[in-house]
């Protein structure tokens, strides 16, 4: 019943889109400041926290804990919260 209710509501956005003037203006650049930029260390779990920015891209990281080096790959998952 829920996957029904959901078809129902991007039926509705759909809907909406359509209705609206092709000259509506829109935001299509939103900014992010991250507060506070963490990720866990893929050997020893570590909460690895001080990055001041989007820390995808990045190569040859260093744990602090358990000194293993790793990659974030720019396809990693960024999750907002
Ligand atoms: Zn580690």
């Amino acid at each position: 019943m829920k996957s029904t209710a959901k078809t129902v509501a991007v039926d509705t956005q759909a809907q909406q889109d359509a209705a609206r003037p092709a000259s509506r203006l829109k935001v299509m650049h939103v900014q992010v400041q991250a507060l506070q930029v963490w990720f866990h260390c893929p050997s020893c779990n570590a909460a690895l926290e001080g990055y001041l920015s989007d820390p995808r891209g990045c190569s040859d990281i260093t744990c602090d804990a358990c000194g293993s080096e790793f990659d974030i790959p720019k396809a990693a998952e960024l999750v907002i919260s």
